[in-house]
């Protein structure tokens, strides 16, 4: 895929970038490496002092950062606003925490015959990031902010379709004081990927992105022994029980649904509605769907863009198309509109079957599906058949429903009574295909550390 900012809203290719020459991906490679050895050496006050400059950036400059997203990838400028403002909280609260998730911990030293033992964190040296496009600036934030508290070294390459905003993160941590090279962007393809993970100056990797991104990277990671934390896809349950009030569960179906123009790992895609209140629900989720505005996302009136590239829009309409070709039935949405750019309305399907490709697969675009179950284990039985785990969602005011739900959903992230949300202060992750590995929190800092154990014994004559 070319290396382009290419306007969702239009199609038009708004700037081209050349790829790293071999040559030029050496001399980064080189320059991360010579990073390493001494930012691992730093102490996490002056780390938390340049993560503070970061997000006082950022912060000053959060409208053209907003726009930059919005013309990279076409999510409402509102929500590129607002995931602005999550990287500002997420640089804070690590500049703010990790100096406390990195003090060694203390162990029982008399109990394994030491005079004193402890773990002590420390970094493992140049860590590749692999990022999607569809949160651009925090989900490359959400490695950067712990990878560097941590005292590990950065290299990025982004998704090919957000590039500037790949340039702009690399210039925030440098204009905010951090020693060179401590945080570079690679701009390559998804082709040389493998190259940099080979190379013995590369500690790791992380990934976010799709499921066949993710098995090529863990197969590499896995040959080259190196750890490797994968955030892939997702096809979050969202399952209403009879209890929960309907107007703040359409409410949110529709957040989770519309959400980013569709386009996020975590939230509700596949709806479980029991009988007792199918009807209600259906009516009036339908509704707020057909009501949304579809259009420029740069218009505060907006409530859902384009979808962010060509080739995205035809995976979801094939779906659509599969779907319907197989029995699904269409309540709103499900034709794309008679204009330029890459938009796709929202959508609601119902009358799904096993053998549509969405009943097993992710759409990632603004279509929901809906079912009708009989009760709560109907529900989980037919969401866990899926092979994702990443988020899922409970709606119920019921101690039992909610008890069942944590304990049998399978799924990183379980969220009762709202919708699967990351913050900085909390883990975030999946299981099954959906990866493996924890982000944020002091458990997201802590994959990319060694843990290492000290044991100290007495001396020889016998003094400590
Ligand atoms: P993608 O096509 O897998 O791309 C993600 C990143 O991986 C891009 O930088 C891409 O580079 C690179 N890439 C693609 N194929 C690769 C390969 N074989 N080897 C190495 N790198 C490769 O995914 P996407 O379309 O950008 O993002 C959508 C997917 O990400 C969805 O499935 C979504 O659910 C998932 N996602 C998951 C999370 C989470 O936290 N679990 C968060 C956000 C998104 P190029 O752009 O150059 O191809």
């Amino acid at each position: 895929m070319a290396i382009a900012t290419i306007s969702p809203v239009t199609g038009e290719v708004l700037e081209r970038f050349d790829e790293l020459t071999p040559e030029e991906l050496e001399d980064k490679l080189a320059r991360a490496a010579a990073a390493a050895a001494s930012y691992r050496l730093t102490t996490p006050e002056q780390r938390a002092g340049w993560v503070e400059h970061a997000a006082a950036h950022l912060e000053k400059e959060t409208d053209s950062v907003a726009r930059l997203l919005t013309t990279e990838m076409g999510k409402t400028l509102r929500a590129a606003r607002e995931e602005v403002v999550k990287c500002v909280r997420g640089l804070r609260f690590y500049a703010a925490e990790a100096p406390a998730f990195l003090r060694d911990r203390p162990g029982d030293g008399p109990g394994v015959g030491a005079r004193q033992t402890y773990v002590t964190y420390q970094p493992l040296g140049v860590v590749l990031a692999v990022m999607p496009w569809n949160f651009p600036l925090w989900q490359a934030m959400r490695f950067a902010a712990p990878a560097l508290m941590a005292g590990n070294v950065g290299l990025l390459k982004h998704a090919s379709n957000v590039p500037r905003t790949a340039l702009y993160m690399e210039q925030l941590f440098r204009d905010a004081g951090f020693p060179d090279d401590v945080f570079q962007t690679l701009l390559i393809s998804s082709g040389r990927v493998e190259q940099v993970l080979r190379d013995e100056r590369l500690a790791a990797a992380t990934l976010t992105g799709s499921e066949p991104a993710g098995r090529s990277v863990a197969a590499i990671a896995g040959d080259e022994i190196k750890k490797v934390v994968l955030e892939l896809g997702g096809s979050d349950p969202f399952i209403v029980m009879p209890s929960t009030d309907l107007e703040r569960a359409t409410d949110a179906a529709v957040r989770a649904r519309c959400l980013n123009n569709g386009q996020s790992c975590i939230n509700g895609k596949r709806f479980f509605v029991h009988a007792d209140v199918a009807e209600a629900f259906i009516g009036m989720f339908v509704a707020k769907m057909g009501a949304l505005v579809v259009g420029d996302p740069m218009d505060d009136g907006t409530d859902v863009g384009p979808l962010a590239t060509e080739s995205g829009r035809r995976d979801v309409e094939a779906y659509v198309e599969d779907a319907v070709s197989k029995g699904a039935t269409v309540l709103v949405g499900g034709e794309r509109p008679d204009r330029p750019g890459w938009f796709y309305p929202p959508t609601v399907l119902t009358d799904i079957s096993p053998d549509m490709n969405m009943f097993h697969e992710e759409v990632f675009g603004p279509v929901a599906q809906v079912w009708t179950v009989s009760s709560l284990e109907e529900a989980l039985r037919i969401a866990n058949g899926h092979p994702y785990g990443l988020g899922s969602n409970l709606w119920s005011e019921d101690e039992a429903e909610r008890a069942l739900f944590v304990r049998d959903v399978q799924s990183g992230m379980a969220f009762i009574n709202g919708n699967t949300t990351s913050y900085p202060e909390i883990p975030f992750g999946g299981v099954k295909r959906s990866g493996y590995g924890r982000e944020l929190s002091d458990l997201g800092m802590r994959e990319f550390m060694n843990a290492k154990t000290v044991w100290i014994g007495e001396n020889a004559d016998g003094t400590s």
